[in-house]
């Protein structure tokens, strides 16, 4: 039974402060805004209770598979765009917001927000290299903030994947001050073929477990973007093999463990198509997930993001074809509609490069998270029952 020793891991690892943000701001909030969701939808209002927003486009590292634009002049969302954004989701009852990049505690005035929104709860996704003494600390004062540090390999596997040196001994220094600092802290991985039979093992976790990590989320590796390095990509049975270990895990181990592409029963879905998530560009687009980077509009297009994103067509569109196709993800499956919906829209291609048309045309077809006949339905009740009532399809796989 791993959920009283993982209670009494948080309760003793980390800050009051930080504990009490997360059940309030993040359990407590989270869930009202899941149902208020809930609501709009049955009004016929698709407004996302989990916003991604992307902070800055630049970053220090150059990673195998990145789809932001991190070689070119770095861009980034102001604090006063950012306060727009959240006060406006807030307005229709969210409180979790994920932070992503590039790197996003390279943008200057992060903290800052933050601070601006104590009710708020921030999931910084984030290569844990610039936390230093002083933003642990900072963190922990603001109480609101998990830092979600990403690992993709043992110190040879992660330069390569990350392109510069030294990158795991970095981030671990970077997770260290988390530890210290009594922050609620976890790790992501894209899981790949460089990463999977070091990463995807129960030694790991308890490694991780002893650096005083509290969950992890793993994601597939997704073949994108200019450097998509497609020899990564994992094949179907070994993304049925990682959803066993994910559920065998939850049950075993203290560490709690998310993911975003399997409900209670195991089916596959996609947060895109289910509404829950959409995505803010660095640079203000809309757009339907992070890795599907063309939009229509802006977040300056009008004073309220909520009417912009509950009356867009091309989001609509997207989230429909998207769970008419498949459980899975759409972009890996079938990138030919993803163009087709883009080039019917007339939808902008939101990088600097220019290049995203051309990157999407030049996929194959490929397997997700959606194996028919391999669900692998959730084994431990607490996942069960959180999965059942707040992460599952909302109606949109009819
Ligand atoms: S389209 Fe793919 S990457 Fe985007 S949210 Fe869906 S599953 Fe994830």
């Amino acid at each position: 039974m791993m959920l009283i020793p993982l209670a009494r891991r948080v309760l003793t690892e980390a800050d009051p402060k930080v504990i009490g943000k997360f059940v309030y701001n993040f359990g407590i909030k989270g869930v009202r805004s899941v149902e208020l969701y809930k609501r709009r939808l049955r009004r016929g209002q698709s407004f996302p209770p989990f916003l991604f927003i992307s902070v800055i486009s630049g970053c220090q590292l150059r990673c195998q598979g990145c789809w932001v634009d991190v070689e070119a002049p770095s861009k980034r969302l102001s604090r006063e765009d950012l306060n727009r954004i959240i006060g406006d989701a807030q307005a229709h009852g969210n409180s979790y917001f994920g932070i992503l990049g590039g790197e996003p505690f390279l943008h200057p005035e992060l903290l800052e927000v933050f601070g601006d929104h104590p009710d708020c709860y921030f999931q910084v996704f984030t290569n844990g290299q610039l936390i230093t003494d002083a933003v642990a600390r900072e963190l922990r004062r603001l109480g609101n903030v998990t830092p979600l540090v990403s690992l993709e390999g043992t110190e040879a596997v992660s330069d390569v994947r990350r392109g510069r040196l030294n990158v795991f001994s970095k981030s671990l220094a970077g997770l260290e001050q988390c530890r210290r600092h009594k922050l609620l802290i976890g790790v992501a991985t894209s899981v790949c073929q460089s990463n999977i039979d070091d990463l995807v093992t129960e030694a790991w976790l308890r490694r991780l477990i002893a650096m005083g990590v509290h969950y992890v989320w793993f994601h597939t590796y997704r073949v994108i973007g200019p450097h998509a390095s497609p020899e990564l990509a994992l094949r179907p049975e070994q993304v049925v093999a990682v959803r066993r270990f994910i559920v065998r895990m939850r049950a075993r181990l203290p560490i709690a463990i998310v993911d975003a592409y399997w409900d209670d029963r195991g089916e596959a879905l996609c947060p895109m198509a289910t509404g829950v998530s959409h995505h803010i560009s660095p640079y203000g687009d809309v757009e339907p997930c992070p890795i599907i980077q063309f939009a229509r509009e802006t977040v300056r297009d009008r004073d309220s993001l909520f009417d912009t994103m509950t009356q867009s067509t091309f989001l609509q569109e997207f989230r429909e074809t998207a769970a008419r196709t498949t459980r899975g993800c759409i972009v890996l499956e079938r990138p030919d509609l993803v163009r087709d919906l883009v080039v019917r829209h007339g939808a902008r291609d939101t990088t600097q490069r220019g290049t995203a048309l051309a990157e999407l045309e030049r996929l194959e077809r490929r397997t997700s998270q959606h194996n028919p006949g391999q669900e692998v339905p959730e084994d431990h009740w607490a996942y069960r029952f959180a999965k059942k009532h707040w992460f599952f399809g909302f109606g949109a796989y009819t």
